[in-house]
């Protein structure tokens, strides 16, 4: 009989679980609530929530202009709500401004990032994030490191290849700047984030400039890969079950697979393969900061009719 184990840490995190709750208690078909953007990287809460009256509206992933006046030309009044990756200073601006309502999901823990950023800045370090640049909330708090004419005091560097640093920091358009203030997407991997910090300090040898670093990974992020981590490597296979678009959901990926261990990313049960539990004996099951635990189930009860008894 194929055992499947969970890991210890998994699914819904603190910000993710606060915004569907806020949205849940704010919204209903009567009364919707406009969300800017998507409210989670999670298609089946996203259609849970529809149906409850949240309203989906293009988002920094979708518009290249100003979201904030685009999300007040569009809903001329009523409630717009901020995901929990959180929006740029100057969105937000604009949205309170407009005369809509607007309901903040942002997640505490990117706001302390968000205002991390905008510390460093006006205290004239430039912010230098290790991140995503595509990803929404690294975008958010890149909104919050503008200057007073709107020029943005960050750069945003995903690679932790020690050449690539270098290759930055040498190039840097009017040389480097000699004071830098560090910091993380929240969701990054803390192995690689110790690792670009680190090889900042071997550039520091070279080169004239002095950073500060403060951690903004998130515990819940670092603590569900740490669990999947140590699940992987007692288990022939592992599934990780989230959203595609959800970065820390594949980071949980890459975590189980360098333990050495088949890993499979899924969005739900209907992926399921029966030929990835032939011939083994443990599956291990983990899931992204935006899985519900209805879905984990759905993918448990699924592995346990595909699995050979
Ligand atoms: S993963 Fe962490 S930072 Fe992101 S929403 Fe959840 S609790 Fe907040």
């Amino acid at each position: 009989m194929v055992q499947i184990i969970r890991a210890t840490e998994m699914g819904f995190c603190m910000g993710v679980r606060r915004a569907v709750q806020i949205m849940e208690g704010e919204a209903s078909p009567e009364n919707p609530v406009y969300s800017v953007g998507e409210i989670v990287h999670n298609p089946h809460v996203v259609r849970g929530l529809e149906r409850g009256g949240v309203r989906q509206l293009p988002g920094p992933d979708d518009i290249d202009g100003d979201v904030g006046v685009a999300t007040a030309e569009r809903v001329k009044q009523g409630r717009v709500a901020i995901t929990a990756h959180g929006v740029g200073e100057r969105v937000m601006r604009e949205l309170n401004s407009s005369g809509l309502n607007v309901i903040d999901t942002t997640c505490p823990i990117v706001t302390r990032a968000q205002r991390y950023g905008q510390k460093f800045v006006r205290d004239g370090w430039h912010v230098l994030i290790f991140g995503d640049p595509g990803h929404k909330e690294v975008r958010g708090i890149m909104g919050w490191t503008l200057d007073k004419e709107g020029a943005s005091h960050a750069t945003i560097m995903e690679s932790t290849d020690l050449g690539a640093l270098r290759t930055l920091v040498e190039t840097f358009p009017g040389g480097f700047p000699n004071k830098v203030g560090v910091m993380a997407q929240t969701t990054h991997k803390m192995e690689n984030f110790a690792k670009f910090v680190g090889n900042l300090m071997l550039l520091q040898r070279d080169h004239n400039f002095e950073f500060h670093v403060v951690n903004t990974l998130c515990h819940a992020t670092t603590g569900q890969q740490e669990a999947a981590a140590a699940l992987a490597a007692t288990v022939d296979v592992m599934v990780v079950v989230g959203g595609r678009k959800s970065a820390n959901t594949r980071h949980l990926k890459e975590v189980c697979e360098e333990q050495g261990t088949r890993a499979y990313h899924i969005e739900g049960p209907e992926e399921l393969e029966a030929g990835w539990f032939q011939d083994i004996s443990r599956v291990g099951l983990t899931a992204g900061a935006s899985t519900p635990d209805y879905s984990i189930d759905e993918v448990e009860a699924r592995i346990r009719e595909l699995a050979p008894a």
